[in-house]
């Protein structure tokens, strides 16, 4: 059981997924692949649904895009992946929506940038011309504001607003309410067009980690819509991970948050899954959700000269996230548990002591032993050239042993 009260708010469905309301935080990603390219883009999105994601975004920018994604949608269906798509517009959302049936039928949810529906005149009947084939075909909508595409004549209209006031606010601070009023005014909008209230997730995104904690802050006292949380452009590599880390952490540990995002900028030629892999991390290091097993390594030192210990550690995580989908399938509540792979004597064994199953290698100048634990009792010592193989073939045998099958039953319900 989380010991973090989630902020009461209206649930929405998304296919077959809830968002909100009671339902546990939702993992999502989005392409990079051109959606144009139907077979490169349900490839992509196979591989970001088998790695975790709940839903997926594409982005839907071209009549070309637009004609394609009934086709990704359908072999989506034949390789038997079933994760809704949601389609990323901009611009030109209403006309490609207008003309193209089945993109807006296909599709499982409509992601709209307020800021981005079109300029003056034109920005309230293209916003309402997407809101209105989101109610035709029974679509949820997310109302995704960012900073970078914020509506210019609202926040030109609080610029004003402010210059004229005694007591006038930062730049900042402008800023930070125009994200916030932009999502909360074009949701008034929407439910006035005849949206339904619980076919409505909000999103405020910017790439300052403490803007975004103030934003979804006031956002989360303001309405009782689902949020999607993210740090968006939130960069590459070490710091993507830490901005999205350290912003959404805050706000999760308030409750705040009822689907995630993380935005990495991939290395080139890089995994685009990554960012399903640290919004899973961040869930279940937060104790929010259990993903899979949580492996337990000690950092190194002195002590481990040789590169036994990380070999082994890498190997044992890689191994278990490769076998997870077989498990998940096999075993209930396998996800849960904790393995240990420490370097020395020193702490080794305690630490393996408080995991499921643990080993503990032989630090420099140690017997060249090491210790298994399985539940806190240590049940045999490795010792050879064989111990990464023979610690793996032991972790097969507890995950059988330990985590009982599902029944025929229980499966079938979850198909
Ligand atoms: S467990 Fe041993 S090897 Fe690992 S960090 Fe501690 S002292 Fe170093």
């Amino acid at each position: 059981m989380s010991p973090i009260q989630r902020r009461p708010c209206a649930q929405v469905s998304i296919g077959p997924v809830r968002v909100g309301g009671t339902a546990p935080i939702v993992v999502q990603s989005m392409t990079n692949t051109d959606t144009a390219d139907a077979e490169g883009t349900a490839l992509q999105v196979k591989s970001l649904a088998r790695a975790g994601s709940e839903l997926v975004r594409l982005t839907v920018n071209s009549a070309e895009a637009a004609a394609a994604v009934p086709h990704i949608r359908d072999q989506l269906d034949r390789m038997g992946v079933s994760v809704p798509l949601i389609g990323d517009f901009h611009f030109n959302g209403h006309k490609l929506l207008r003309e193209h049936p089945a993109c807006a039928e296909a599709l499982a949810k409509y992601r709209i940038n307020p800021g981005n529906v079109g300029r003056g005149s034109k920005r309230d009947p293209q916003f309402a011309q997407m809101i209105e084939t989101a109610c035709r075909y029974g679509k949820p909508v997310r109302i995704g504001v960012n900073w970078g595409s914020l509506d210019q004549d609202l926040l030109t209209r609080l610029m004003d607003e402010n210059s004229s006031s005694s007591r006038p606010l930062s730049a900042q601070q402008i800023m930070r309410n125009a994200v916030v009023l932009s999502a909360l005014e074009s949701a008034r909008r929407a439910e006035e067009l005849g949206l339904a209230h619980d076919r409505i997730i909000l999103s405020a995104k910017v790439s300052g980690v403490q803007d975004l904690i103030a934003i979804y802050g006031d956002l989360a006292a303001r309405c009782d819509y689902p949020l999607h949380l993210g740090l968006t452009e939130a960069g590459m590599g070490s710091k993507g991970i830490v901005a999205s880390t350290a912003g959404m952490s805050v706000l999760l540990q308030q409750g705040i948050g009822d689907t995630i995002r993380v935005s990495l900028t991939p290395e080139p030629g890089g995994d685009r899954t990554q960012e399903v892999i640290v919004a899973q991390e961040i869930l279940q290091t937060m104790g929010l959700r259990s993903f899979l097993p949580l492996v337990t390594a000690c950092p190194g030192c002195g002590r481990t000269t040789s590169t036994v210990f990380q070999e082994l550690a890498q190997r044992i995580q890689t191994h278990i996230r490769h076998k997870m989908p077989q498990w998940r399938r096999e075993y209930e509540g396998v996800e849960e548990m904790t393995v240990a792979v420490m370097g020395c004597v020193v702490n080794g064994p305690g630490e393996s002591k408080h995991a499921n199953i643990g080993i503990s290698l032989p630090g420099t100048g140690e017997r060249p032993v090491a210790p298994v634990y399985e539940d806190g009792e240590k049940t045999v010592t490795l010792k050879g050239d064989h111990i990464a193989e023979e610690f793996q073939e032991l972790l097969e045998q507890y995950v059988a042993r330990k985590f009982s099958r599902k029944s025929a039953a229980s499966e079938t319900a979850a198909a």
